[in-house]
């Protein structure tokens, strides 16, 4: 393979479009500001914002060398499927500038409706599942109300979106934590028949809460090794400062691995992306070698 071939064209954007989650994961980083001012509320700045999207490839391939030549907008949370109106919104606009689509859900707000949505407008769909038993889940936080996550009906949703779109990415993604680390989630896996398993160590951004050994983590990935074809997995370092990612308020955002929440850019439709950009901190040597290296990334968080 030659240099050229082995650069990654397309740029994938991780937008959590919201906050608002039907799910209380207690590792849960989706907390930013609170504010109420989220973009997708106002369908003029999400415009704005989707023009300010587009021009992030020739400007990161001036200042990294990268050869993008494509978007690939990234919906997260949140729960990026609690209001359908405005994701459809949303989705329209991206559509619109040929940015191409995927996004995370828990998986909770799926129906026929949303499941055709998917399947005519997403090139990749990932489903958050960290644990099969419905005590784990429940002390996970993957509940609504009285009703605990049901891995089932995930399982019945894929079918459903694969049948109408056979040629659609499926992804799994599970943040390994204390409470699941001792899990073997294989069975799951095997129905599922993800084309990525992307597995996560719990990220100390908001809370330590729920952390977990290097050993522990490696454990995991270790028992399920017969999918390694499929599995890839992040520490907290390749996960730091190593991802594209914009707040429910248009701001670009980085984790810091001291348990002391993000750093932020000023909102990117005040100041222009490139700006913002400048502002963000995060490791141009790791982003590059993740592109180079044709890692295709998403995020934990759905
Ligand atoms: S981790 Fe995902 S599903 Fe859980 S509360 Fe956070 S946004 Fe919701």
């Amino acid at each position: 393979m030659d240099n050229e071939t082995k650069y990654q064209k397309e740029l994938i954007v991780n937008w959590h479009i919201t906050e608002a989650c039907n799910h209380r994961c207690n590792y849960c980083f989706a907390k930013w500001d609170k504010q109420n001012n989220e973009l997708m509320n106002n369908e003029e700045s999400v415009s704005k914002l989707m023009d300010e999207i587009q021009k992030l490839p020739s400007i990161l391939n001036n200042k990294y060398l990268t050869k993008f030549e494509s978007i690939r907008l990234n919906l997260v949370g949140g729960e990026t499927f609690l209001n359908l109106r405005k994701v459809t919104k949303i989705i329209h606009q991206a559509k619109q500038r040929q940015f191409n689509l995927s996004a995370i859900t828990n998986g909770s707000r799926l129906n026929d409706e949303l499941i055709e949505l998917i399947a005519d407008s997403f090139g990749s769909i990932g489903f958050s599942v960290d644990s099969l038993e419905n005590a784990t889940n429940i002390e996970i936080g993957r509940t609504e109300k009285n009703s605990v996550m049901n891995t089932n009906k995930v399982l019945t949703n894929i079918n459903h979106i694969k049948k109408l779109n056979p040629s659609i990415d499926i992804k799994i993604n599970t943040v390994v934590s204390s409470l699941n680390r001792l899990e073997n989630l294989s069975t799951f896996i095997d129905k599922a028949s993800p084309n990525k398993w992307k597995v996560f160590k719990v990220l100390p951004v908001v809370t330590r809460e729920n952390e977990i050994s290097q050993y522990d983590f490696i454990q995991f990935v270790q028992r399920h090794s017969k999918f390694e074809d499929i599995i890839s997995s992040e520490n907290n370092d390749e996960m730091t400062d190593s991802y594209l990612m914009i707040d429910p308020i248009g701001r670009f955002f980085q984790n810091s691995i001291l348990g002391n929440g993000y750093s932020y850019s000023r909102p990117i439709i005040n100041i222009g992306i490139d700006k913002a950009l400048d502002e963000t901190k995060f490791d141009a040597n790791k982003f590059h070698n993740r592109y180079r290296n044709n890692l295709i990334s998403s995020h934990q968080v759905s």
